[in-house]
């Protein structure tokens, strides 16, 4: 399985990409984790992207396209992976499917997780990471407003709602079953 999560800042995206990794079986690729292990190995990328994770914005296309590329080329990733965090914007889903396209593949389906917004600000106040204050939580749910909610429409064909408020199984769960059913659909 090929697959890409998207939801606003807080839905609860690295939580049910953990908890999918490991029920399908494919490795869980996060982008703001690779970024978050540069910056604490101090390496050239991580020094190029550590203002961006400060304040919320985009790390630019060009270093963000090449990371993906080089973790996308690991032979973990070569029959299924989840990506949590990629793509953020349609260019960025251009260039997924131009990688994926090269090899001959393409992605099965894109799992969209929603909840009410007080629901997510609670989540990441709770969560203490240090991009975690007020100013930096509304930034990125401009930047997504802005940015990357287009990828739902860009998507639309292979998009699954997944309602993400309640127990953590329990979103788990919905997002399986709306899996199973694309399958099913898919024949
Ligand atoms: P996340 O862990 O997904 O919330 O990402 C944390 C931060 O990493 C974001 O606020 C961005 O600064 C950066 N980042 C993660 N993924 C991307 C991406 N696909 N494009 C650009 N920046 C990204």
């Amino acid at each position: 399985m090929r697959l890409v999560l998207v939801g606003p800042p807080g839905a609860g995206k690295g939580t049910q990409a953990a908890a999918l990794s490991e029920r399908l079986g494919v490795p869980h690729v996060s982008t703001g984790d690779l970024f978050r292990d540069h910056v604490a190995r101090g390496t050239p990328l991580g020094r190029a992207a550590r203002r961006h994770l400060d304040s919320g914005t985009l790390v630019p296309d060009h270093v963000t396209g090449g990371l993906v590329r080089e973790r996308l080329a690991q032979s973990d990733a070569r029959d299924g992976f989840l990506l949590d965090g990629f793509p953020r914007t349609v260019p960025q889903a251009r260039e997924l499917a131009a990688v994926l396209g090269a090899t001959g593949s393409a992605l099965d389906a894109v799992l969209e997780f929603t909840a009410p917004e007080e629901v997510v600000v609670a989540r990441l106040l709770g969560r203490g990471r240090p991009d975690d204050t007020q100013d930096v939580i509304r930034h990125r749910q401009q930047v997504y407003e802005q940015q990357t909610a287009p990828l739902l429409a860009h998507y639309a064909a292979i998009l699954l709602t997944v309602r993400a408020v309640g127990p953590v199984e329990d979103i788990t769960e919905r997002a399986m079953a709306a899996l199973s059913e694309a399958e099913r659909r898919a024949g």
